[in-house]
Order: C-alpha cells, then sequence, then structure tokens
C-alpha cells in the first residue's frame, strides 16, 4: 500500500538556519509590532516580487479584507469577482458589507472571463476582484481597461501568483492592490502571513493604520483598524524560505512536467493553459476531467483516496453556491465556472514529492 499522500506538503528552510535566525530575538525580546525582520522582509518582498511598496500582514485573507477596506467603498456597493476561489475571496468582500456580483470563468485557464465584466457593471460598482487562480494570470490588460473605463478599483487576489511575471513585470505590479498568501501550504510560505504590494504610498499608509488598531502614536489612535500584523517569527520564516524560493520553483517544475508528459497520455485530462509571456510559478497541479475520461472527477476522487491519495476538488463547490453565500447575492447563472468545479481535481503537488509517487499516480489515473 502507497504511504499517505497529502495534497501538499509546506516547504521548510533547514533546521539549523532557522533556528540560528531566531536567536537574537531571545537578546532584543522584540517579538512584533513591525520589528527588524517585519521591515527586512518587506524590503526583501519588494525587490523579489520587482514591486515598489508592500505591507506584511498576519495572514492573506486580512490582507485582502484590509486592502478593500482601504479604500472605504460605500456600503451596499457592488463588487465584481468570481465564484471559483478559496471562500476566502467572497468572505473578504462580504466582510466589508459589500455585495458580490460573480461573473463566470473561462474554461481554458479558470480566470475570470473579462468579456463578461461590462455587462455586470451597474451604477452600484466600485471596484472588480479577480484572482489568479492556481497562478494562471487574468486578462490584466484588459481588466485595467474596464476599470479605467468606469472608474473602478481593481483588487487582485493574488494569494496563488507568488513570484509570477507577467510581460516581464512581477505580477504584484498589475491593479491597484494585488494581494499574496504565505499560508503553510502556499509557494511561499510565513507559516501564517500575507502581503498587499501596490504602488500608491497612500495604501502604505492607511494598511499601516488597518494592521495596526489606527495607532499613530502613544496617545493618539486616527481611525478605526483592526490588528493583522506579521509577528518576528513568521518574518524570520519567511527571511529563510526566501533563500531557498528558486529551489523550491525549480523542484516544482520538474515534478509539473513529469504530470504534464504522463497526463498528456491520458485520454479525457487535460490541464489549463497559461497565458504567453508568463514565468510560472507552479503552485499546484490541478487536472480537469472531462466526459471522455471513462470516471467521472468524484469516482476518480474516490479511486485516489482509497489507495491513499489525498487528492483535493479545488475549487468546489463555487463560493457563490455556500448557503452564507447565497443569501446575500443576486443569482447567477456561471455556466462555465460550475462546469470547471464540478470536474476539477488538484493533484498531490510540492517541491519533495517523489518522482516515483507521481508515476504511481498517473498509473493510478491512467488505468482506469
Ligand atoms: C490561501 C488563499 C487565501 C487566504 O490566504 P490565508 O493566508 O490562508 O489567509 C485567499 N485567497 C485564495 C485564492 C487563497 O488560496
Amino acid at each position: 500500500m502507497q504511504d499517505k499522500i497529502l495534497v501538499t506538503r509546506s516547504s521548510m528552510p533547514p533546521y539549523e538556519e532557522y533556528i540560528e535566525a531566531i536567536k537574537p530575538l531571545w537578546e532584543t525580546h522584540w517579538l512584533t509590532n513591525m520589528g527588524q525582520y517585519h521591515r527586512e522582509l518587506e524590503e526583501r518582498l519588494k525587490e523579489y516580487l520587482g514591486v515598489p511598496e508592500v505591507s506584511l500582514m498576519v495572514n492573506g485573507h486580512m490582507a485582502l479584507e484590509l486592502a478593500i477596506q482601504a479604500f472605504d467603498f460605500p456600503a451596499g456597493a457592488e463588487v465584481i469577482t468570481t465564484p471559483f476561489t478559496f471562500i476566502s475571496t467572497t468572505h473578504a468582500i462580504v466582510r466589508n458589507r459589500l455585495q458580490p456580483v460573480f461573473c463566470d470563468i473561462k474554461p481554458e485557464d479558470g480566470t475570470m472571463d473579462e468579456t463578461q465584466i461590462e455587462s455586470l457593471i451597474t451604477d452600484r460598482t466600485v471596484a472588480i476582484v479577480p484572482v489568479h487562480v492556481y497562478g494562471n494570470v487574468c486578462n490584466v490588460e484588459k481588466i485595467q481597461e474596464i476599470a479605467a473605463k468606469h472608474h473602478l478599483k481593481v483588487i487582485y487576489d493574488a494569494a496563488h501568483a507568488f513570484g509570477v511575471k507577467y510581460k516581464g513585470q512581477g505580477i504584484g505590479n498589475y491593479g491597484d492592490v494585488s494581494v499574496f498568501s504565505f499560508h503553510a501550504t502556499k509557494v511561499f510560505n510565513t507559516i501564517e502571513g500575507g502581503a498587499a504590494a501596490f504602488s500608491d504610498s497612500g495604501i502604505y499608509k492607511k494598511l499601516a493604520d488597518l494592521k495596526n488598531f489606527g495607532i499613530r502614536g502613544e496617545e493618539l489612535v486616527t481611525g478605526i483598524g483592526a490588528n493583522a500584523k506579521m509577528n518576528e517569527f513568521a518574518a524570520i520564516m519567511g527571511l529563510c524560505n526566501l533563500n531557498h524560493i528558486s529551489y523550491y520553483i525549480e523542484e516544482r517544475k520538474k515534478r509539473f512536467e513529469v504530470y504534464e508528459s504522463g497526463l498528456a497520455k491520458i485520454k479525457g485530462v487535460r490541464l489549463l493553459n497559461q497565458e504567453k509571456d508568463t514565468i510560472r510559478n507552479y503552485s499546484y497541479m490541478p487536472i480537469v476531467v472531462e466526459d471522455e475520461y471513462p470516471m467521472s472527477r468524484d469516482e476518480l476522487y474516490c479511486k485516489l483516496k482509497d489507495n491513499n491519495i489525498f487528492a483535493r476538488k479545488y475549487f468546489y463547490p463555487l463560493t457563490s453556491d455556500q448557503d452564507c453565500i447565497r443569501n446575500q447575492c443576486k443569482e447567477a447563472e456561471l455556466k462555465c465556472a460550475r462546469r470547471i468545479s464540478e470536474r476539477v481535481l488538484t493533484l498531490p503537488f510540492y517541491p519533495t514529492l517523489g518522482i516515483e509517487v507521481i508515476n504511481t499516480i498517473l498509473r493510478f489515473i491512467g488505468n482506469v
């Protein structure tokens, strides 16, 4: 029997490297509140992501929630977004007292179908929140054009897109803000963590307030804020992991290519596409189980599970189909999103996954 294989496994630097790096904390006793390592990681990330400004947060969700809050949209205003994502994207909108308006996705890559955005715009629309799902780049040019024409803000959920480059530019340069997640399961992790990337230094100040109770001085609070600061242990984990990021992505690429060539020989399963001119990060290994495949997605999921291989149905169901969300928004057809979400399966994928395990998984998928 195959050992238990989960869909992912967190990347960690060598033990000694991390232990050495946290030692100074026992001298300074400075554990959080925008300490030395928090600031150092912001600088290193600006460089790595090739973006003008970075604000570190306690997790990706708070980065997204606060990035949306930073624009002070009026309560009840509409935000066009995708239902084919992790629930965090939709929660970040709803928790800001905004109304999600769901746009369908494209079958080729799973990102928002930009040709349908304009038909969803009303006089209450204030923003677009697209997702670079699995690191697949949205049509950023078209989205920018629509946003400019209708005076909308664009806030990208780039949780999956750490290190992705499009047309030579870091992905965080598109839109008004891009939000990354550094959760343990992501390509780059700080255990838990996240960041907003943007170019407007006004947003940096706004987020600095929102992530630290609006505190400006010992006796001065200038606004209503949350607490979403990244602590020093997390920042140091980030600094260490960043030392190894090109190795992590390189190892992912090798495994992606093994899957890719194996899957190409199996009828009825397909991979999603990438925009041209993209440097990818190989964050996930999603396949679409089409109708020509002899089993349904759910049957394949169970077959793998019976063999101790735990693939995941990312992203199913659509966030718009959860009762807590459905109650909050207009009915939408979302034909393609529904179709893909019923057929997608994300296979085990991480930098240390054994090549022989991938071949075993490919055999299970191929010998139906
Ligand atoms: C992981 C993720 C988030 C949330 O990030 P956390 O760091 O877990 O809070 C948001 N959106 C998407 C698409 C994600 O995958």
